[in-house]
Parts: structure tokens; C-alpha cells; sequence
């Protein structure tokens, strides 16, 4: 079993690797093709320009929306700050009600706490056991003084869809911004800005096989109470909601990452349903006391969070030597809190504190399906002879 150096990465909603079909194509823009894309008049400048020209194509074009709507940002953190803050200090005199959920991201969660101080009323709404948002709770708690609905696509602990097609209509009906951290979303599952109703969407490029730091924010531009005061000043870059030299590099690597998964994704989502379901099946079978936390169905494909009766979590991925899981999130496993998603589903704390979260990718096939099935099963049994003795 102790198959030596063998290492095995399934971490990815931490972050997945960088494409080399995206590497290669930023490249260039390191060396040769470095130049400033705000710089008007040499072709230095204008090759910058046109690159990040057509990654903003690629970009809007997976979540189905114009060019024109897209800001490039530093990550889904940035997009999510952006998103939230301005859109609250842009219509805080129209309300100043925010409705979000207890299992958003941090980015979330801690923008809306911060704006709470400054004199915003949020609400965070519970989910059902199974993760997901209960739509009556969620129409009632829309005030008349509600500007703003933030809710995420796809989970990034437990990998649960959020019904956002019927948020988009309930916030469309009572015209309330819809703003959506779609980070897991965009690249693994198809995305519609139009159909979902979305009104501000973060993405980020480093959870879809793009670089580290760069993301983008959608902004529709279409309905005009969709305003957004920027939270950093400068040169007025992207129409001044964001300003800063744009990185151009990782600018266009997110864009070859959105080329590549729309190009993928048919293909790709039954294969990691195939091999996530076959990795859930080959630990069920060989344990009992496992529990699948979330959906079962309703979540990411490339998703498994599961808990280990009578296992203690750190312990666990500490013992997993070969392979790389993460523990609740990844975010906040630094603090040994427990999981304030898990929290949020009503998981007992020593289960939560007993769970391992899978993020199956693109480089995953079914043999670290079964190293990881065979690692998993033998290091819990281990643990678990180990506390009863
Ligand atoms: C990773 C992640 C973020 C943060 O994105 P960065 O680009 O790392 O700042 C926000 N929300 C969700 C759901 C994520 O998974």
C-alpha cells in the first residue's frame, strides 16, 4: 500500500493547476509583447490592448454575456468586493438591505459583516440539510428596503448548485440586484448570465485551469440600476471601475482558460460525474459510517465531501500522505474552526470535524480514482482500530 512517493492532487476547488495550453499562450506577453495596454501610441501598447481585447470576448462569452460587460480584477475575492460594496454604497439611499446565505464565501460573508459597520442591514439566510437555499424562506425575506441578493452558483466546500435561475426571476420581479459569486461555477458547469438573471457575477481564473490573481466581474450594463461605485482609484482603467494596470499576461491566460472549457466542458462533465461517483461508490463499499454532506445530485461533478464517523479530520489528512484533500475549506481549515458550511447544513461538530472534501479536476483519471478509494478506506480503518484500542 505504502506505494512511496506516489502523490495524488484532488484539491481542486482549492485551486487547479495552470493549463500548459494556457501557460503557453501567456508567455509571449511576459517578454516580447509586454507592453502597457492603456499605452495609446505605439504598438506595444495596441498588441497589449488587443490581447486583452479578445480574452474579454472569451471571458463574456462563456457566461453569455458582451464584452463590453466584463472588468477584469485581481480574483473572485476583488470581483465579490467589487460587487458587494459598490453596488451597496451606490444605492444606499434607495435601502440598505443585503440578503445573502450563511454558506457563501468568505469574500461574502466578511464584505457583508464590513458593511454592517458602516450602517447596512444584512441578512444570512440558513440552507436546508441538504445545502440548499429553501426559495419561500428566501421570497419572504426580501424587504422593501432589500438592494442587493448575493448568492453563489456552485459551493466551493460541498459543491451544492444554488437555484439561481429562480433567484434571477424573484430578484428580477421585485427588482433587486442579483449579484452571484459564480468562482466554482464558470468552466465546470455551463453558465447564462441572461437566463440565470445575474446581474453582477465574480469569476476567477485560478479555479479553471488559468493563472493565480486575476478574475473578472460581469456588470450588466443593459438594466440601469445595476451601479457600481469602484473600491480602488487611480487611472481610471475599465471605465473606472477598476483602476490599475491590467495584468495582462494572466488577463490573457484567463481567457484561454474560458476558451479551453467551453470547448471541454460536454465532455467533461460526465467524465468527472463518472469518476466522482465511482470514488463515492468505492468507499462505500468498503466502509460504513461514511456520510455524503450536501445534495446528492444538485452538486458540482467534480464534488465529494464526505464525513467519517469516529475519525478526527486533521488526523486523517495528516495520515493521507499521497493524497491531496482538503479538510472543511481550505480558507479556513488554518483556524481549526469547524466548517461554517457544514455548520450551516446541522452536521454535529464531530462530524464535521471528520470530513474530507474531494475536488476531483481535468488531470484526475479513474487510476487516482482507485488510489485514492484504496488510500481513504485503509487509512480510516487504520485510525479507527488505532482509537478503539
Ligand atoms: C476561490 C473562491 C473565491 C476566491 O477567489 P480568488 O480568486 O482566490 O480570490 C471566492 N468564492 C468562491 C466560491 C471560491 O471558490
Amino acid at each position: 500500500m505504502a506505494s512511496s512517493n506516489k502523490r495524488i492532487y484532488m484539491d481542486n476547488h482549492a485551486t487547479t493547476p495552470v493549463d500548459p495550453r494556457v501557460l503557453a499562450v501567456m508567455l509571449p506577453y511576459f517578454t516580447e509583447t509586454f507592453g502597457n495596454a492603456a499605452s495609446r501610441h505605439h504598438p506595444y501598447g495596441w498588441e497589449a490592448e488587443e490581447a486583452v481585447e479578445s480574452a474579454r470576448a472569451a471571458v463574456a462569452r462563456i457566461i453569455g454575456a458582451q464584452p463590453k460587460e466584463i472588468v477584469f480584477t485581481s480574483g473572485a475575492t476583488e470581483s465579490n468586493n467589487l460587487a458587494i460594496q459598490g453596488a451597496a454604497r451606490a444605492a444606499k439611499d434607495k435601502g440598505r438591505h443585503i440578503l445573502t446565505v450563511r454558506t457563501e464565501h468568505k469574500a461574502v460573508i466578511d464584505t457583508c459583516r464590513f458593511l454592517e459597520k458602516s450602517g447596512f442591514d444584512v441578512t444570512y439566510l440558513p440552507v436546508q440539510p441538504n445545502g440548499i437555499l429553501d426559495l419561500g424562506l428566501f421570497e419572504k425575506s426580501l424587504k422593501s428596503s432589500t438592494i442587493l441578493i448575493s448568492v453563489m452558483m456552485a459551493n466551493n466546500e460541498i459543491g451544492v448548485l444554488q437555484p439561481v435561475e429562480k433567484i434571477g426571476v424573484l430578484a428580477k420581479k421585485r427588482g433587486v440586484l442579483f449579484h452571484c459569486d459564480a468562482a466554482q461555477g464558470v468552466g465546470k458547469i455551463p453558465v447564462d448570465v441572461e437566463k440565470f438573471g445575474i446581474d453582477l457575477l465574480s469569476l476567477s481564473a485560478h479555479k479553471m485551469y488559468g493563472p493565480k490573481g486575476v478574475g473578472g466581474l460581469y456588470i450588466r450594463r443593459k438594466n440601469p440600476r445595476v451601479k457600481l461605485d469602484p473600491i480602488v482609484y487611480g487611472g481610471g482603467h475599465e471605465k473606472g471601475f477598476r483602476s490599475g494596470t491590467l495584468n495582462v499576461p494572466g488577463i490573457v491566460g484567463l481567457g484561454k482558460a474560458c476558451e479551453l472549457a467551453s470547448k471541454e466542458m460536454e465532455t467533461e462533465i460526465p467524465r468527472l460525474v463518472q469518476l466522482r461517483d465511482d470514488l463515492w461508490s468505492r468507499i462505500q463499499r468498503q466502509l460504513e459510517g461514511v456520510f455524503l454532506q450536501g445534495h446528492p445530485t444538485k452538486r458540482l461533478p467534480g464534488n465529494l465531501n464526505l464525513s467519517f464517523e469516529g475519525v478526527e479530520g486533521e488526523s486523517l489528512l495528516l495520515s493521507l500522505k499521497g493524497l491531496a484533500v482538503s479538510s472543511g475549506a481550505a480558507c479556513t481549515s488554518a483556524s481549526l474552526e469547524p466548517s461554517h458550511v457544514l455548520k450551516a447544513l446541522g452536521v454535529n461538530e464531530s462530524l464535521a470535524q471528520s470530513s474530507l472534501r474531494f475536488g476531483l479536476g481535468r488531470f484526475n483519471t479513474a487510476e487516482d480514482v482507485h488510489f485514492a478509494a484504496q488510500e481513504v478506506v485503509s487509512t480510516v480503518e487504520k485510525l479507527r482500530k488505532q482509537a478503539s484500542v
